[in-house]
Order: C-alpha cells, then structure tokens, then sequence
C-alpha cells in the first residue's frame, strides 16, 4: 500500500456494486473506504421498515439469476424465499396477465390453445410487414402484434421513458418474455426470490466488518477523498466524473409516492401495472406481498416516472443512439485510467439488473486482484 494513503480502495457509492467490490477487495487483505452520498448503504435496492413491512424505498426488486454461483452467492448472505413476480396489468380497468401468455391471450382474443394465439398474433405481425425492427415499437409490433402492442405496451412505455416507443430502442422490450403456456412467472430465470427480511440483510452482510461514511457527496471535496486511498472505484455517473466534458447523458427518474392503507390486502398482488397514459403512475407496489406478510396494516407505492434533472436522482440510463455516443467518449476516457474503476447502473451506464450488477463486479474482481476471466454462467 503506498504509504501516505489510509486506504487501498476508496469506492464511491454503496449500490451493490461498491458492495461487492469492498467485500471481495476486504477479502484478499485489502483495506476499504465506502462512501455514499445517501444516508443509507445498499443504493437503489434498500428497504425501509414500515408497518413492519420492508418497502423497497426505490422501487421494486426481485432477484432473478441464471447463475448458479450468482444465485448461492447472494445465498451465502441471505436465505432467499420462493416469491415469483405475476405482474397484472389494468388497461382502462380491464385486468390482463403479465408477461404475455396463454391467460393475456386468452383474456384479450379468448383463444384456449397456443396454436390458436399463434395464428392470431401471426396474423397481426403480418399486417405490420416489419421486417427489420430498428426500435421499441417495430420490435414489439413484429413480437406481439397490434393488440398488445396498443393495450399493454405504448402507453406504458412512453410515460415511462417520457419518448414515442420509435425513439427507444429494441432491446427494452425484448426483457419481456413471451410464451404460449399458462404461466404468469415474468422471468425466465431458473432462480428467483427476495431475501428474507429484505435487501439490507444482503447488503449489510457484503459490507461486514468495513468502513463506511454516509451523507458524503464526492464531488463535494473530490481531492481529499482521492487523497485517502491508492485507487478508486467509482459507480456514480460517468458524465459528471468527467466535469459533463462531453455534454450531459440523459437518464430517466422517478417520484415514489408511498401510502399507509389500514387495511390487510389492498390490491391483492406485488405488483399492477397501469398501461395506460392518463394514468400518471406506471405500477402501484403492495410490498408485503413480497414477503407474504400478514401485518394488520399494508403500504402501497406509485411510482411516477420523470423526466431527470441534475436535483434527482438517475435510475435509468436512457440507451439511444445519441446517449450511447456521448457515452462511448466517456468510457474511452474511463478505459485509460490506472488508478480508476468504474462500475455499476451509473458509470457503465447500461440497463443492468441486480445479478447482472454482481456478476460485473465479481468479473472486475476476479480480473483486478486474481488475473483471471472468471465468467458467472449464463447470467
Ligand atoms: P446504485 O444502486 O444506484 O448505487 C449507486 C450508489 O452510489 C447510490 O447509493 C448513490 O447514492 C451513490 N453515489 C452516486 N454518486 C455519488 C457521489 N457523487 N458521491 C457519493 N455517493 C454517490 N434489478 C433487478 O434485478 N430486479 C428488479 O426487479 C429491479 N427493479 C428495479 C426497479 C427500479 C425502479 C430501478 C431503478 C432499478 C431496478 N433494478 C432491478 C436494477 C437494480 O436497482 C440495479 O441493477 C442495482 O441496484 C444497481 O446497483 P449499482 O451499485 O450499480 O447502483
Ligand atoms: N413494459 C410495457 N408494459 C408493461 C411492463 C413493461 O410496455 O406492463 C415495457 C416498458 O417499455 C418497460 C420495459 O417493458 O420499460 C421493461 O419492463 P421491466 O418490467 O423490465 O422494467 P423495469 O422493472 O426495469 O422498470
């Protein structure tokens, strides 16, 4: 360790990315410092007690992996229950199954068979003629057809990107599967769940034993920070470590909005999504669900999608073509450091989902201190 440095890893923000880093790095003898501008540890995926019932304060999380080591990985912190995400979608008060299955064929067409709602997207994709989708809207019109399209996707997605479906790109949609059996699992992962008791078991437990300073803004005083450690690793956003040189990258935010019901059950169900535009909220989340509670009470959030100003906080990043160059410049700036990790929803600026976060950062890890390519499965 270079001897005027307290630490050999400053790692900016807690999310879970700086969670797996610190506790990898902790491992193999090395000494970390994490900071986080929030007052909390754990990012995007902590839980707030409420009711005694864990609300995910940033939106829902559902863990889903592929990968076996991933999976006993998050194991080896939490024990993990058996809950399966069913999203139900309410279009103009009509109620339809999610992902796209043979219960959302057979509530919108009432076809029975698959090779009943086989023939009936078919001839719906046909009449769209797209033979190349270059965006969200032709990618889900040749996928599903007109039908779904207009009642269970459009509206949804432009209040949530804030963007006509044709300015998004094809990949988004593609996150949904589509299946012609009765099965409403959104994914289809071979391995799901919430940690019992929540996320902060989860994240606690990566960050065991290690330094931590909370309420502390990097960018606030920048060389003291990086005068502490020998390196840095940085999940933030990419564009601001570079002082915006490039211009801005857009990102997508949210507002939650979270409500006390005196009641046990009040929408019967984790999650509803609302896919119509003059709704203002995207989905409302009943948390006790995910951990099949029975508390007397129960809390309910809506989530607001907004446009992102530098005052809120970046949840999504926004993958278009202009976003993607801007960023190109940064990651090339980003690949030439020595002393600088950058990784994460933030700094990698990619739609990662929590396994795909882990996997990334144990990646890095195994790049970083070990020099070897460890991949986790098919993630
Ligand atoms: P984050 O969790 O964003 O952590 C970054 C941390 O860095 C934050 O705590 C931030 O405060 C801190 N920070 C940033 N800048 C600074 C600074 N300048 N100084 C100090 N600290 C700083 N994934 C799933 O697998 N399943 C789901 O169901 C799912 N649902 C989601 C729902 C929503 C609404 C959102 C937004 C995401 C969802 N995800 C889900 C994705 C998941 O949240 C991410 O993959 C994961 O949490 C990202 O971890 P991270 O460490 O990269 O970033
Ligand atoms: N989507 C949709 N209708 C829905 C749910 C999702 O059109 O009822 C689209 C929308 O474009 C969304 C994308 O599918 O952004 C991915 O959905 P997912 O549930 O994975 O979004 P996340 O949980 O990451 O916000």
């Amino acid at each position: 360790m270079d001897m005027k440095k307290q630490y050999d890893y400053l790692i900016v923000g807690s999310g879970l990315y700086g969670c797996v880093f610190a506790h990898e790095a902790t491992n193999r003898g090395k000494s970390c410092l994490v900071i986080d501008k929030r007052g909390h540890t754990g990012g995007n995926v902590y839980c707030e007690e409420m009711e005694g019932i864990n609300v995910h304060k940033y939106g829902a999380h559902i863990f889903h992996t592929n990968s076996r080591e991933i999976w006993d990985y998050v194991n080896s912190f939490v024990e993990f229950n058996r809950y399966t995400n069913s999203p139900v979608a309410n279009y103009n008060g009509e109620l339809y199954n999610l992902p796209f299955n043979m219960n959302t064929f057979y509530q919108l067409w009432k076809v029975k068979t698959p090779a009943e709602a086989r023939a009936m997207i078919k001839s719906q994709v046909d009449e769209n003629k797209v033979s190349n989708p270059a965006n969200l809207e032709e990618q889900a019109l040749s996928l599903v057809g007109t039908d779904i399209y207009e009642k269970l996707i459009k509206g949804y997605t432009e209040k949530q990107w804030g963007r006509s479906a044709t300015e998004l790109p094809a990949f988004i949609i593609k996150r949904l599967p589509v299946r012609f059996t009765y099965d409403n699992n959104y994914f289809n992962d071979k391995y799901q769940g919430i940690p019992i008791g929540g996320y902060n078991k989860l994240t606690d437990g990566l960050l065991a034993g290690i330094d931590v300073r909370l309420g502390v803004d990097y960018f606030e005083s920048r060389a003291d920070w990086d005068a502490m450690a020998a390196q840095v690793v940085f999940t933030g956003n990419i564009d601001q470590y570079y002082d915006y040189r490039f211009g801005r990258l857009e990102y997508r935010s949210l507002r939650f909005e979270h409500t006390i019901y005196n009641e046990e059950n009040h929408q019967g169900n984790a999650v509803v999504n609302y896919t119509t535009r003059d709704i203002p909220y995207t989905r409302t989340i009943e948390h006790k669900h995910f951990e099949f509670g029975s508390q007397p009470k129960t809390v309910v959030t809506r989530e607001y999608p907004e446009e992102w100003t530098p005052d809120k906080e970046a949840y999504y990043p926004v993958n278009d073509a202009r976003n993607t160059e801007i960023f190109n410049r940064y990651r090339a700036l980003a690949d030439r450091e020595s002393n600088v990790i950058f990784g994460g929803r933030l700094a990698e600026y990619k739609y990662y989902d929590m396994h795909q976060i882990i996997g990334s950062a144990l990646k890095k890890v195994s790049v970083h201190f070990d020099q070897t390519t460890t991949e986790y499965g098919n993630q």
